[in-house]
């Protein structure tokens, strides 16, 4: 939509589903971040996630905190 992935308000990650072992997507709403599985719709903490983190998620989480001014 902006021609730029590091805007965007969601990102499919490496990272498998707690539940399922799908590729989680991050996805951001205002302040709050969190997981969900497009395949089983699950949603999880962001922090459940942290030790696992990958490249997209990390540069995802860039993009988020340089919003905070
Ligand atoms: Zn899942």
């Amino acid at each position: 939509m902006w021609g730029s992935n590091r805007w965007a308000r969601n990102a499919q990650t490496t990272i498998p589903c707690k539940h399922c072992g799908h590729p989680i997507t991050v996805v951001r709403s205002c302040q709050h971040v969190y997981m969900q599985c497009e395949q089983c719709k699950k949603q999880g903490d962001l922090n459940e996630y942290i030790p696992l983190m990958d490249d997209v998620l990390e540069e995802f989480m860039e993009g988020v905190f340089c919003d905070r001014v």
